[in-house]
């Protein structure tokens, strides 16, 4: 049990609260229902100062006698969901294709060895050398 959850349990609650949630597919028309449920707690600051906080905690199962009260969360629209049989975003366009990405410069294309042009070097010849020693 972490500290979050003791912390929690030690907070006595004064109602419960149930989310009503309802999501509908724009792919599949397909509509979803669920509700979570949440003890609602009223928490004074330690200080005895300014006003006091509430806090849903989401619980999975209730522990007091308590009044319940339902609310009802705004409809959400979704892409896609998990009934859909084959969602497809065909209506829309591909994605752009940069000139070239980078990645940490990795992908830039190396850059050509440069070629110095070395003059042969002559091999001295002997009357070369018979030159040197005049
Ligand atoms: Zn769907």
């Amino acid at each position: 049990m972490t500290m979050v959850q003791e912390l929690h349990d030690e907070i006595i609650p004064s109602s419960y609260v149930i989310l009503a949630f309802t999501q509908r597919c724009q792919c599949c028309t397909a509509v979803h229902r669920w509700s979570e449920t949440y003890a609602l707690a009223n928490l004074r600051p330690s200080m005895g100062l300014g006003k006091r906080i509430s806090n849903l905690h989401r619980i999975d199962r209730p522990k007091y006698d308590l009044p319940i009260e339902k609310r009802v969360m705004p409809e959400k629209l979704i892409p896609f969901c998990h009934s859909c049989y084959f969602p497809t975003l065909h209506d829309l366009p591909p994605p752009p294709v940069p000139p070239r990405q980078l990645l940490g410069g990795l992908t830039e294309p190396p850059k050509p060895l440069t070629t110095v042009k070395r003059e042969a070097t002559k091999r001295p010849t002997v009357a070369d050398l018979m030159e040197l020693l005049k």
